[in-house]
């Protein structure tokens, strides 16, 4: 079948994935806890026929359409989780849920999965199907540890070549569809460090061992790590987001705590950061007689897009849709454990706009007005459909 004819299927199922979205937008659910939502996915996935449905996490699924015959497993990934957010928008199929929204686009996503599935599943004959499209619906993105690694563990690559997903962006005008091969997308760690002096009268500070000041002293070294240590053309934030102590104006306090986030895209300056961040700490709490305690926490891993698999989702977008559509992602240092897979196997992420300024979708992510110009739906479907076939040998 000619892709002309794919996408042509595509528009006539586009009402069905709107309704999809519509329900899992009125139906959010927080990271870990989308137990209906992975139930109405896999029931919906279920009625598509041909498919092994799974669950590989008590709120994730799977589902593969394998051919009868050996060849290549690409493996799409949609998220499916929501945030804790009270909706404010004034829409038919408001969220349903109090204080929970659908407000970074993961019903969409779903959606847009959804739809493939079904597309692929009714047009390809799997006797005659060389291979395997899996699809991962997974749970808890938003939500560090996430939820990809823990499908992974639970099998969910086992045997996959390639994989591929995207994110509806609602800052990019619905139409457009963005790609990079390399990095996109940072690692985000954490890190708390608590600061011990002594305490006492703030009329005596000589009797005391600040803790603030020498607290003050460890924000503003750290910065040089960004300013002086590393290069300065590789992508590093250090930012100290929490500060935490003392509490009335005649006491210095023994202790404060200080907490923030490292981003980088390069793994082994993010190995790095962490040592070089201790030496600071470690030489100015003892050059003022303090002591310290520092935990860092790793993140989900940055995002860096595989070349092959990404010219070949950006030859998918000019077939599907021109080539005025496509624009390159201008990397940025937020994070997605869609990372998980791709550090693993070849594959991609890549952006659908799904803004419309004249329609007032203009809100950011996680925004209680956020929202999607559906369109973005249907032509999210078509781009993995062209995609799809292409990294299957089927056009
Ligand atoms: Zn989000
Ligand atoms: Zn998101």
């Amino acid at each position: 079948m000619e892709l002309k004819a794919w996408l042509e299927l595509a528009d006539l199922q586009h009402n069905q994935v709107v309704a999809w979205r519509r329900y899992l937008h009125q139906h959010p659910e927080l990271s870990f806890q989308e137990s209906n939502t992975a139930l109405y996915i896999e029931e919906t996935l279920r009625s598509f026929g041909h498919m092994t449905v799974s669950r590989p996490t008590a709120t994730s699924v799977m589902a593969r359409f394998a051919g009868a015959q050996p060849g290549p497993v690409l493996a799409i990934r949609a998220d499916i989780d929501a945030l804790p957010i009270q909706e404010e928008n004034d829409l038919p199929f408001v969220s349903q849920s109090s204080g929970v929204m659908h407000a970074c686009g993961h019903d969409g996503h779903t959606a847009i999965a959804l739809g493939v599935a079904k597309l692929l599943t009714e047009q390809l004959d799997p006797t005659s199907l060389e291979g395997e499209i899996r699809f991962i619906f997974q749970h808890a993105e938003e939500l560090p540890p996430g939820g990809a690694e823990e499908m992974i563990a639970a099998g969910v690559l086992d045997g996959a070549d390639y994989v591929i997903g995207a994110h509806l962006q609602s800052p990019v005008e619905t139409g457009k569809v963005g790609v990079v091969a390399g990095p996109m997308l940072a690692s985000p760690d954490i890190f708390t460090v608590t600061v011990t002096g002594k305490g006492g009268h703030a009329a005596e500070p000589h009797l005391t061992v600040d803790a603030i000041a020498i607290g003050a002293q460890v924000v503003t070294n750290l910065q040089h790590l960004t300013s002086r240590h590393f290069s300065p053309v590789e992508p590093l934030v250090v930012s100290v987001t929490k500060f935490l102590g003392g509490h009335t104006h005649n006491i210095i306090p023994g202790s404060v705590e200080l907490g923030g986030t490292v981003r980088c895209m390069e793994p082994g300056l993010r190995e790095e950061v962490p040592r070089r961040m201790e030496q600071i700490i470690r030489g100015i709490t003892e050059a003022h007689g303090a002591s310290y305690e520092m935990s860092y926490t790793y993140g989900y891993r940055p995002l860096i897009n595989h070349k092959k698999v990404t010219q070949i989702v950006a030859g998918s977008v000019i077939d599907v849709l021109g080539s005025n559509a496509l624009y390159t992602i201008k990397p940025s240092m937020a994070a997605d454990d869609m990372s998980a897979y791709i550090h693993r196997i070849p594959g991609t992420y890549f952006n659908i706009g799904a803004g419309n300024r004249e329609q007032g979708i203009v809100y950011p992510h996680h925004h209680p007005r956020f929202t999607i110009d559906e369109e973005a739906l249907r032509i999210g479907v078509k781009v993995f459909i062209a995609s799809a076939l292409k990294l299957m040998g089927l056009r």
